[in-house]
């Protein structure tokens, strides 16, 4: 659902937590299927559609698969990376995102067709440095580490993110919590610590409040990425509020994943209210049909965030951003401090 209510878009945004390869315009799919001679259910807009997006809440697991499947079969060239990323860019300018920062997971996007990280890296930059100028944003990168990959592809993408370390701002770890146990990948993370990169981490997305009491004190990240389920607990709540953390909030995400029954139960407002510092993100916009408008609108109109607590959410994100101190503050004092 591409939102372009000016009620929402006049807003200048924030975005932390979105993810480059549930990005992919259902066009450029099909373009660079045409390109690289890739096998796809439709090459019709419409049609592959019906493929790639998730549009209720009661499809099935398969349906979500065969969507992130045919998105990282898109990821068939470095030239592909730039352009994903391009368009991605000009779609958050569009809806007046000043603050973006972008995640995605080498290891499982650059696989698939065999790509060079760092070829792939170039042409983000190229992508980055070109948007920041044109659209006048200040836009970041943060490398994610699949837990569903294994340890050592999560120490080889710490290793790969420190290297690029004047770029990469942080590292994420996603995936299953319940298959693929935190204590695996705590080395890891504690690695990128060390050499100065910022962490958040996939929790309470889907699992209780036990799993983020648990990611904390295992992991100690700066940021977690849903966390939703610390509304189940008070000492879940006291601990992320005494660690300073913030939550990187995905509302219709985390409904059409059943992570909530109903959008109106998502509990965003009430974490709020908790004093918890929560930002509004879209997650994987293309698969998941929305955008970050959208995403206000739901706080707004479905939850009942005042346009002024919305605005408080942008602060909380830009004062919790990976990004360079500087490049933060210009972009603000420029477009939010008003
Ligand atoms: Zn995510």
């Amino acid at each position: 659902m591409k939102n372009f209510d000016p009620r929402y878009n006049d807003l200048p945004k924030t975005e932390i937590h979105i993810h480059l390869e549930g990005s992919i315009r259902t066009q450029t799919i099909i373009d660079i299927a045409k390109e690289h001679n890739l096998k796809l259910p439709s090459y019709d807009v419409a049609e592959l559609d019906r493929h790639v997006k998730v549009y209720d809440q009661m499809r099935d697991l398969h349906a979500v698969l065969e969507a992130f499947t045919i998105f990282q079969n898109s990821i068939a060239s470095p030239q592909a990376v730039e352009r994903i990323a391009s368009e991605l860019f000009e779609d958050s300018a569009k809806q007046n995102i000043r603050l973006l920062e972008v995640r995605f997971s080498p290891d499982w996007a650059f696989h698939g067709h065999a790509l060079d990280w760092d070829e792939c890296l170039e042409g983000l930059l190229h992508a980055r440095d070109r948007a920041e100028r044109e659209y006048d944003m200040a836009i970041g990168y943060i490398a994610i580490t699949s837990r569903s990959m294994g340890p050592g592809s999560c120490m080889k993408t710490v290793d790969w993110a420190i290297r690029h370390r004047e770029h990469i701002l942080g590292i994420d770890l996603a995936d299953s919590e319940r298959d693929f146990p935190l204590g695996d990948f705590v080395p890891s993370v504690k690695k990128a610590k060390d050499a100065g990169l910022k962490v958040t981490i996939h929790t309470g997305e889907d699992t209780p409040a036990s799993f983020v009491i648990e990611t904390i004190k295992l992991a100690a990240p700066d940021r977690i990425g849903h966390g939703i389920h610390a509304i189940e607990d008070m000492k879940a709540i006291e601990l992320i509020k005494e660690r300073g953390i913030t939550l990187e909030v995905n509302p219709w995400s985390n409904y059409l994943t059943s992570s909530v029954r109903t959008i109106e139960e998502h509990p965003l407002k009430r974490l709020f209210d908790l004093g918890v510092r929560v930002t509004i993100n879209s997650d994987d916009p293309e698969v998941l049909d929305t955008n970050l408008n959208n995403e206000y609108r739901i706080a707004h109109e479905v939850l009942g965030m005042g346009m002024d607590e919305i605005a408080r959410c942008n602060r909380y994100a830009c004062e919790a951003s990976f990004l360079p101190e500087q490049k933060k503050k210009r972009i603000w004092q420029k477009y939010f401090s008003a």
